[in-house]
């Protein structure tokens, strides 16, 4: 199969750019379809890191030496680098957490302990993350403010017509998520945006599965707050990015103490210093923030709209093939999806699936997937879930489907 059939999209180009892609997995070549779960890492990124170990190593911001001062610039390059990334926004807005778990956290923790009362209600919906649902359980508890829940339709849309009957004068935040982890639905999170402020409410948007797949603005969505993660990004794990609007990051009190964070310190007080170091106490993950910077930077250079045109056909082909295959039932078919099929088998756990393609040399992911509340809402105890990046080839896809088909005939 020629894997170039896309028009204007070298996805042999792009591949070649991925060392980790070249190899062989149970004497297989290896078939990566676990994307959304991390995504591999381009020669830029792994050389950015690399670099900054050899040459810049050194604390940052406090240092008189010259690698420190190479280190802060190169980390508060990558800071500016994300704010242009996220459509132009001030680099102060950015604060570098560990991921979007992280980034969830410090909101529930700072804003949510400093300004939730008892009977305020914070909306979620039923195809959130656990890191989108738990810390805000963990801010009920502590501030008596009440969790609600906005449910899905059968084909894994939000349903929208339940929306204002949910939103009302105790709405003080609506936390949702852009893209389904699961589901692969993309929410018209700008058209909800507009109903919360509307009502009052902000906003925060958890772009963990998004944030690869399309261009994002975050002032055009309507976010108060946007979660990312650096290693869903083309870039390193235990970095992350939480984008707050700067009045309310200004009037929100820092969550950790320690340095970095200060402004001056003395035992009859401490005054802590301005966004985005009033946030982030103690020595940052430098080296994830520069190989996250060239992550940015290296898909500026990708063709976006080639790239998202290459996922739709690449999506395109795994939904029709999966529909082929006797047993298999897919979850999630909404209109709006990307990137990602989930699917169960009659009669077969995932996980038995899971393994059998891994013996194919296919890594595809298989379990709940950290949402246990919308595999209630389907009455499943997981899927199998394929996801997809640019550097998937149909040629890729192909081979999940009959590696599909060889294990269900193996297990029947
Ligand atoms: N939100 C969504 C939609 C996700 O898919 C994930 C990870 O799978 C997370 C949040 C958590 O991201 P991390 O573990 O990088 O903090």
């Amino acid at each position: 199969m020629n894997s170039r059939v896309i028009a204007g999209f070298d996805v042999d180009a792009v591949r070649r750019e991925f060392p980790i892609l070249d190899q062989q997995v149970n004497g297989q070549p290896l078939v990566y379809l676990d994307n959304a779960a991390t995504m591999q890492k381009p020669a830029a990124v792994i050389d950015a890191i690399a670099h900054y170990y050899r040459h810049d190593n050194a604390n940052v911001h406090r240092g008189a030496h010259a690698l420190a001062s190479r280190a802060t610039e190169a980390m508060e390059q990558a800071r500016e680098r994300v704010a242009e990334f996220l459509g132009g926004v001030a680099r102060e807005e950015i604060l570098w957490t560990r991921g979007t778990t992280e980034s969830i956290n410090l909101v529930a923790n700072s804003w949510g302990r400093a300004n939730l009362q008892p009977g305020d209600e914070i909306l979620l919906t039923t195809m959130e993350h656990h890191a989108n649902i738990v810390p805000w359980q963990m801010v009920a508890a502590a501030t008596g403010a009440r969790i609600r829940v906005l449910p899905i339709t059968d084909d894994g849309a939000l349903d929208l017509e339940a929306l204002p009957g949910l939103l009302g004068e105790r709405t003080r935040l609506v936390a949702i998520t852009q893209m389904s982890n699961v589901l692969g639905t993309v929410n018209p999170v700008a058209e909800i945006a507009r109903m919360a402020h509307a009502a009052r409410a902000l906003v925060l948007i958890d772009g963990a599965q998004a944030i690869n797949h399309f261009e994002v603005d975050v002032r055009a969505l309507g976010a108060d707050f946007y979660a990312l993660s650096g290693h869903k990004l083309f870039g390193p794990t235990g970095i992350g990015v939480l984008y707050g609007r700067r009045e309310l990051l200004d009037a929100m009190p820092p969550w950790q103490g320690g340095g970095q964070m200060i402004e001056r310190v003395s035992f009859d007080g401490t005054t802590y210093a301005q966004v985005p170091w009033k946030f982030e106490a103690g020595t940052p993950h430098i080296a994830g923030a520069i190989g996250l910077g060239a992550a940015v930077a290296w898909l500026q250079n990708l063709d976006r709209d080639a790239a998202e045109r290459h996922e739709r056909e690449l999506l395109a082909r795994l939904d029709t093939g999966l529909d082929a295959i006797a047993g298999v039932r897919r979850i999630g078919t909404a209109a709006a999806r990307a990137a990602i099929a989930s699917f169960v088998v009659d009669g077969v756990h995932p996980t038995d699936v899971g393994v059998l393609l891994d013996q194919q040399g296919v890594a595809v992911r298989a379990g709940h997937h950290c949402t246990m509340p919308l595999m209630a809402r389907f009455g499943i105890p997981g899927t199998v879930r394929a996801s997809l990046a640019p550097y998937n080839t149909l040629a890729e896809v192909d081979r999940l489907l009959v590696a599909l088909d060889k294990a269900l005939g193996f297990l029947r």
